[in-house]
């Protein structure tokens, strides 16, 4: 299909994911990441590289063995991707640059705004103090967000102020972090686009879903958003311009949060594939996964990538997360198989903790309220993640 050798950097489930979209179509790939992480459990090849994504030596020693270098994750070494894409010996796709941004998400708001894509007010905090934070309290009132710029992930590196008196606890909670604020967004639903920007600067959306989220971890997707189809096409319009301006080709998720007037913001994008695409392995018949590996190698892709397969195709996915036992997520993952409709993916991770993201369920039929039903209880039987 092409003789290219995709390097990703990070073996985690997005990566193992990948590797099964490439592999059915003969596509070589090899990982940058632990020893038997879940990308590399499905790939026996001799040229993976054991090490870190943010590590530039190991980063460096992922380039010899590929082609083209893509990421699961935007946690990684920005400095030697640039290096590498200057070189011009292997192609970084998206461009080093897209990730050096979005990887600080205080640049990554700067940019938005720059490029008149609407976001929550936003102030950059230099120096974190009881008064700095005070400050940001008159401007924007209570509760505001405080957010780590960096290495952020399922609400790590979030604190809610929700009042003066809150103040010195955020400070300890993100002590060391480089800090930004937000003003707090009054939600009624939280949206995701995927977005597939290919070689040629076209831009292709996935329909909207609803995320719902759990003690900041994403619990369930549903696809199509339960919203008008009105606001389902702002927010994918929406997600379509706010990639637009980023150099490079692939799959980008866009959180975004609908408020009260029917107002849409981007919370945030993440440059790769996202938790609130899995679905589109089963109600597409091109993946995220797939899309992405196609707009980094500028393999076809034609409009319909992006539709479902019917007019009323409708999902639902179900996150499985560790448990209080070392098994509680295999109880619900045999329960997943006994469910009509519903598709199990396991990732592989050898151990559980509370709340790690060990595999997801999707469900699929002609309406939401068919899922709903399917879905309901496999839901009761994750409820041992409920704080
Ligand atoms: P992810 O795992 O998606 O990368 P993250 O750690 O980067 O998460 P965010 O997406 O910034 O964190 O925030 C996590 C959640 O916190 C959001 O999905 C939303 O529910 C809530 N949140 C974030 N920013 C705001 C805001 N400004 N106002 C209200 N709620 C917010
Ligand atoms: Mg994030
Ligand atoms: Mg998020």
């Amino acid at each position: 299909m092409d003789p290219r050798t995709i390097g990703i950097l990070g073996g985690g489930q997005l990566g193992r994911m990948m590797v099964e979209a490439a592999h059915r179509l003969n596509l070589r790939t090899t990982i940058l990441d632990a020893d038997n992480s879940p990308a590399k459990q499905i790939n026996a090849l001799s040229s993976h590289v054991t090490g870190s994504f943010s590590s530039s030596a190991d980063i460096l020693e992922l380039s010899k063995s590929c082609d083209i270098l893509t990421t699961e994750i935007e946690h990684v070494d920005t400095n030697i991707l640039e290096q590498i894409e200057k070189e011009g010996k292997v192609d970084v796709q998206p461009a080093s640059e897209t990730i050096r941004v979005i990887q600080d998400k205080y640049l990554q708001k700067e940019f938005l705004i720059r490029n008149k894509v609407s976001v929550a007010d936003t102030i950059k905090i230099d120096t974190p103090s009881v008064e700095s934070l005070e400050n940001v309290g008159e401007k924007f009132g209570y509760p505001y967000m405080l957010k780590s710029r960096t290495l952020a992930y399922d609400g790590r590196g979030n604190y809610v102020v929700k009042s003066k008196e809150s103040i010195p606890g955020a400070l300890e909670a993100l002590s060391n972090r480089p800090l930004y604020a937000e003003r707090w967004a009054e939600f009624t639903m939280e949206l995701a686009v995927m977005v597939v920007k290919t070689r040629d600067g076209r831009t292709l959306s996935y329909p909207t879903v609803e995320t719902i989220h759990e003690n900041n971890i994403c619990k369930l997707v549903y696809m199509p958003a339960r919203t008008t189809v009105d606001i389902r096409s702002k927010a994918q319009a929406l997600a379509e311009e706010a990639i637009r301006h980023f150099p490079g080709a692939g799959i980008f998720g866009v959180e975004m949060f609908l408020l009260k007037d029917g107002t849409i913001l981007v919370n945030e994008i993440a440059p790769r594939p996202h938790n609130s695409g899995h679905h589109t392995i089963e109600t597409h018949s091109t993946s995220q996964f797939e899309a992405h590996i196609r707009a980094i190698l500028d393999l076809p892709l034609p409009p319909s990538t992006t539709t479902p397969r019917t007019s009323t195709t409708s999902s639902i996915m179900l996150n499985i997360l560790g448990g209080p036992d070392p098994d509680s997520h295999l109880k619900v993952s045999k329960l997943a198989l006994e469910t009509p409709g519903a598709t199990l993916h396991l990732y592989g991770k050898t151990e559980s903790r509370l709340g790690r993201k060990m595999g997801h369920i999707t469900v699929v039929a002609d309406s939401i309220s068919d899922c709903e039903t399917l879905i309901a209880p496999l839901v009761t039987a994750t409820s041992y993640t409920q704080s």
